[in-house]
């Protein structure tokens, strides 16, 4: 099976297992990038964090991903506007926008050496009927707010290409090396990281919350679940809620 170049560029991680039980303010369940921020971000904020991760942290999704930050997810904005609204669409576009601010930011801040590169994102076509889509989607993007241009070339080595919009200032970086840092910095400042440790179920008590292992538990006031598709089904029943979609 081909490893992703994420994955076979950086070291494995070696982080203990749960061997007792434990209490934290915070519990997060799943160790890929979702719970590396968080747990970034509240250890920064004083807290007390335990990190639960079932095999190797940045591993999962994140360790397979394209590792690119961008607002731009294929043509999206025109959709959000017409089915959600003018409002919706550009809390939509400001949210990610302010993500990648955020991953500057901290990249900068903490001098995390991740290949993090400030890059323009292309989304093109070769076809005359997804040209007038670009067009609309331009204009769209315009309204929002963001500064995205309709190009006729693209400086990638493509050819026939018709339409092709444009968002400047996106970012790509190397996400394992950017991960790992953040959970070393998180050690350090003494969050506790557990690897090959599955969480099996977690339920609510009158202090917070109990989380189950196999063999042991942690007490927390809150727990954050970041297994990329929640594994417990409370609350919100997102398990009912997902479903296989072909774009
Ligand atoms: C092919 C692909 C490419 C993508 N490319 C991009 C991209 O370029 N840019 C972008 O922003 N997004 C991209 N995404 C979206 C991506 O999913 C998110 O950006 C992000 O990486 C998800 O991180 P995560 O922490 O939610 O999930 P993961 O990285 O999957 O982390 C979840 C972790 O939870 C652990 N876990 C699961 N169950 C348990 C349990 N019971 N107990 C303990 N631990 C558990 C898993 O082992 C895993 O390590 C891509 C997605 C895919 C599928």
């Amino acid at each position: 099976m081909d490893i992703s170049y994420w994955i076979s560029s950086t070291p494995k991680t070696n982080y203990p297992i749960l061997e007792k039980d434990m209490e934290a303010e915070v519990c997060i369940i799943g160790g890929g990038l979702v719970s590396a921020v968080t747990a970034y971000l509240l250890t920064k904020s004083g807290k007390e964090v335990i990190i639960l991760e079932r095999e190797q942290v940045g591993m999962g999704v994140t360790g397979n991903s394209t590792a690119k930050l961008t607002s731009q997810h294929g043509l999206f904005y025109q959709y959000l506007n017409n089915e959600f609204g003018f409002d919706f669409a550009k809390k939509y576009l400001d949210s990610n926008q302010e993500a990648t601010s955020l991953a500057k930011k901290i990249i900068e801040e903490e001098q995390i050496d991740c290949d993090f590169e400030i890059q323009d994102s292309y989304v093109f076509t070769t076809s005359k009927q997804e040209a007038e889509k670009i067009a609309q989607e331009v204009s769209i993007v315009k309204k929002l707010g963001l500064n995205a241009e309709y190009l006729t070339k693209i400086p990638l080595p493509l050819k026939n290409i018709l339409a092709s919009i444009r968002f400047p200032d996106q970012a790509q970086l190397h996400i394992r090396k950017y991960l790992l840092s953040l959970f070393e910095i998180v050690n350090k400042r003494g969050g506790k990281i557990f690897e090959h440790t599955k969480v099996l179920d977690a339920e609510r008590n009158l202090d917070g919350f109990t989380v189950y292992t196999k063999n042991h538990k942690i007490n927390a006031k809150k727990v954050i679940m970041a297994t990329h598709y929640p594994i417990i089904n409370f609350p919100g029943f997102y398990f009912l809620k997902m479903y296989q979609g072909k774009k």
